[in-house]
């Protein structure tokens, strides 16, 4: 059976066909400025040379027919009819607290999808709007939500309240929720395999770092704590986010800033965190260069961001009671030698030390840990897709 996984947000809609008897990735691609004139899609199909094409697209439902006829493309598609994809996975960002797991969609998580839009206004919208364009297209096969907050459903009161008036959370639930679950579940059942223990048994920190950055802190087989809450933008100094900040300075910034909410919101998610505190780029890459050539700025966004995250392994260790493992994934936690070594520098008290022969990698699986470090330090590339196509497979197959 061959999977179809969508991962539609409000521009775009990136896809990829997984051959589930192998679990091999047929196709993958992104369709990108849908609606909006520009409209590109670049498609990957294992084994052939890229495919470019450029073609103006209304809406979703336009933007996903044209997966459709790529995919069955005589030249460069990877199967002959649509009837060839047996049920279509998509990730959907906010799951609330109905979903712990991934479902298959009916008209009742559909409702929930939408319950959820005022607590995930950028991305439960066009996650739905995928989901309807596909359903519209391929209304004979069951379709799938995988949540990115799924997983971290087993926090439990004392770590996913926040100390604000109870009432704001049975009223308007504001709680933590977490984001990047299919990640963090994916790294963290790898990190057991290589620990070669039962998943039920390892405390494990997951650390996925990409433009977005989140760890979280994972115990018998259970999410104990996540560095993101209400929404994406707390925890971690991100690229463009600030994670962490007194919410004071919200107010004190609207008033001397002269923002109003949506301004607000906008200037913490999308001008601040290394983007802003640099002045460079929300790009490590472009930082690090910065600071190689002496930029004192990007010096110290660089420290801040390492700090942020050094004290937050030291907060999951003392609430794991312990730590098999550290485990560092997404574009920046696969590819960057330095940050990954820079967040290890003098955390040997906690049994952390890495070698730095085993670290220097980009993009594989490897135990980058010293012989006598207590806690392993793993990378591990992250496949959201395959989870999704997994769950997909599982629950309809
Ligand atoms: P997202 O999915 O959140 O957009 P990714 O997981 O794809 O992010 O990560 C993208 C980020 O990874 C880039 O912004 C860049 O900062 C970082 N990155 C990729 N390669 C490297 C590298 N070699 N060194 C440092 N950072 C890198």
């Amino acid at each position: 059976m061959k999977v179809l996984c969508v991962n539609a947000g409000s521009s775009s809609i990136k896809y990829q066909v997984v051959d589930m008897t192998d679990e091999s990735v047929l196709a993958s691609g992104l369709v990108d400025r849908v609606g909006i004139p520009g409209t590109t899609l670049e498609h990957k199909p294992a084994g052939k040379d890229k495919v470019l094409i450029k073609k103006d697209l209304p809406d979703h439902t336009a933007g996903i027919q044209l997966v459709l006829d790529v995919l069955i493309n005589e030249e460069y598609g990877i199967m002959k009819s649509m009837d060839e994809i047996g049920a279509v996975g998509h990730r959907v960002v906010h799951g609330g607290e109905d979903f712990a797991a991934s479902v298959v969609i009916d008209d009742h998580v559909k409702k929930v999808i939408k319950d959820c839009f005022d607590i995930a206004p950028l991305h439960n919208p066009p996650n739905l709007m995928g989901i309807e364009a596909c359903q519209a297209l391929m209304p004979n096969v069951k379709h799938v939500a995988v949540f990115d907050t799924a997983f971290h459903q087993t926090m439990d009161p004392a770590n996913f309240l926040y100390a604000l008036p109870y009432e704001v959370y049975e009223k308007f639930r504001v709680r933590r929720y977490g984001f990047h679950g299919t990640s963090h579940f994916y790294v963290s059942h790898r990190a057991a395999e290589m620990l070669g223990k039962p998943y039920e048994q390892c405390k494990i920190i997951t650390l996925h770092l990409g433009n977005g950055a989140s760890m979280a802190a994972i115990k018998d087989g259970k999410v104990v704590d996540t560095t993101m809450g209400f929404t994406p933008l707390e925890g971690l100094v991100m690229g463009t986010r600030s994670g962490d900040i007194d919410p004071a300075i919200v107010f004190f910034l609207m008033e001397k800033l002269g923002l109003n909410t949506t301004e607000a919101n906008n200037y913490f998610n999308k001008k601040a965190g290394m983007l802003g505190l640099s002045g460079v780029s929300n790009d490590l890459r472009d930082i690090i260069e910065a600071a190689d050539s002496n930029n004192e700025r990007a010096k110290i966004a660089l420290e801040v961001y390492y700090n942020r995250i050094k004290g937050y392994i030291g907060n999951y260790i003392a609430k794991l009671n312990g730590c098999d493992c550290i485990v560092f994934t997404a574009g920046v936690g696969e590819n960057a030698i330095e940050t990954r070594e820079n967040i290890c520098k003098d955390l040997d008290y906690l049994g952390i030390k890495m070698d730095a022969a085993k670290n220097n990698v980009r993009g594989k699986e490897v135990d980058a840990s010293a012989d006598d470090s207590r806690v392993k330090i793993f990378i591990i590339p992250t496949n959201e897709e395959l989870v999704i196509a997994r769950d997909t497979y599982s629950l309809t197959k």
